[in-house]
């Protein structure tokens, strides 16, 4: 079967983003296919999260970039270099022809604070290999990324438990 690269954006203020890139994920892996995850926030993947992909170390690569911040942090510059060099991999690891699927988690916070330029990397990602599928999460999607992105989902928030102040719960939040 001929493969249609897809980039798909799972975006809005409602949670389940970064849980339907893993079960991309997951879906990948059962084929035998390649998948490289990376994460743009640290911390973005939860325990849970790191272990299930532990299982699938063969087919599953996972790279964290970033230290934590939330891109509105005090040191601009260092921000700046460290969206470069995570944008420089996600670059490589699309060009490499090794990978089915990359993910680029929380990615969408880089163009939203304008960490990168939007242009170069909608450019970029419209060069890719015509078989090369990337799935982008994140709140705040820039207008031209769902412009060009072939599947959007937007996850709407109408209930969280934290609203009733019921504690982040373990295999569900982390
Ligand atoms: P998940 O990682 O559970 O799939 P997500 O990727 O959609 O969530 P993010 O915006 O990355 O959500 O935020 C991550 C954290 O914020 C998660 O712990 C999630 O439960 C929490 N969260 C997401 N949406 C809401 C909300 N509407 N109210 C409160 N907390 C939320
Ligand atoms: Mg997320």
């Amino acid at each position: 079967m001929e493969t249609h690269g897809l980039l798909m954006v799972f975006t809005g203020n409602g949670k389940g983003k970064t849980t339907a890139a893993l079960g991309m994920a997951m879906r990948s892996a059962g084929h035998g296919l390649k998948v490289c995850i990376i994460q743009f926030i640290k911390g973005s993947w939860t325990y849970g999260e790191i272990e299930a992909i532990r299982r699938y170390a063969d087919c599953i690569d996972l790279h964290v970039m970033g230290r934590g911040f939330t891109w509105k942090s005090d040191n601009l510059e260092e921000d700046r270099r460290l969206a470069l060099e995570g944008w420089n991999l996600a670059r490589q690891c699309m060009d490499s022809g090794t990978y089915h699927l990359v993910i680029l988690d929380e990615f969408t916070y880089l163009l939203h604070y304008k960490m990168l330029d939007l242009d170069t990397c909608l450019k970029a990602l419209a060069k890719r290999r015509k078989e090369q599928h990337v799935v982008i999460t994140g709140r705040y999607a820039p207008d031209a990324l769902v412009e060009a992105a072939d599947l959007v989902t937007e996850m709407q928030a109408i209930k969280h438990p934290l609203q009733a102040g019921i504690k982040a719960q373990r295999g569900i939040e982390f």
